[in-house]
């Protein structure tokens, strides 16, 4: 791993991180959204979307996906989108798994926040670094 804050972030953490996921994705499917997974939504500039990540995000998904940094995207596009398709579904960050193109924003967006302070809370109990910024596209593009 390189010499930056996700590397900072004990197992222990990235199981808790695990665990919110989790919670969040049974809630999901208590609601009932679906996504039919045509990769639309992760043409970020071309939605005038931005991918934000939490340091405890961007750790869980370069721990389980065994990389070290954040792939490049291609032209306003998240870098993970592979022949239009995620290539790290099962690990893919919150917002990811919050957006869902038939669903108001006003219904998932709380969900969203409650996620993100329970990562927070996560990070403060295992007095792990914590960042939020933007990943995709980068910054200026
Ligand atoms: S949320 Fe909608 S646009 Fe995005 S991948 Fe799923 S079906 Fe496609
Ligand atoms: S992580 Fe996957 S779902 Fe999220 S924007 Fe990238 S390709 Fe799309």
């Amino acid at each position: 791993m390189p010499d930056s804050p996700e590397a900072d972030v004990p197992p222990e953490c990235l199981d808790g991180v695990a665990a919110v996921y989790a919670e969040l994705e049974a809630e999901l499917d208590r609601l009932g959204h679906a996504c039919r997974a045509c990769g639309d939504c992760c043409d970020l500039a071309g939605h005038g979307f931005r991918l934000y990540l939490s340091t405890l995000e961007l750790a869980f998904l370069l721990d389980r996906e065994g990389i070290d940094h954040l792939p490049q995207g291609a032209a306003g596009r998240c870098g993970f989108q592979a022949d239009g398709q995620c290539t790290v579904h099962r690990h893919r960050p919150l917002g990811c798994r919050t957006y869902f193109c038939d669903a108001e924003h006003e219904t998932l967006s709380p969900l969203y926040e409650s996620a993100l302070r329970k990562l927070r809370r996560l990070a403060e109990q295992y007095g792990c670094p914590w960042n939020y910024s933007q990943k995709y596209p980068p910054e200026g593009e």
